[in-house]
């Protein structure tokens, strides 16, 4: 399955607490600013989405995998 991650960077902080919620490491916080950078391993769980108490986390599941 594949799911698409948006971060709102006007919103963003650079807590890093999306990067650390999320258990398939997902998420890489470089230079403060957290990236989707193994989109392949995300499995929709939104554990990220909840962790961000600024609501500047998105998660669309976006189709299966070819
Ligand atoms: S938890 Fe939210 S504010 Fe913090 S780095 Fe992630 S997206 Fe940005
Ligand atoms: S939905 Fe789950 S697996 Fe995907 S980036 Fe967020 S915490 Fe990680």
């Amino acid at each position: 399955m594949l799911y698409r991650v948006t971060i709102d960077y006007e919103i963003c902080r650079g807590c890093g607490d999306c990067v650390k919620a999320c258990s398939m490491s997902v998420l890489e916080l470089i230079d403060d600013t957290p990236y989707p950078t193994d989109l392949e391993s995300c499995h929709g769980c939104e554990d990220c989405v909840k962790s961000c108490e600024f609501g500047a986390i998105k998660v669309e599941y976006v189709g299966k995998k070819k």
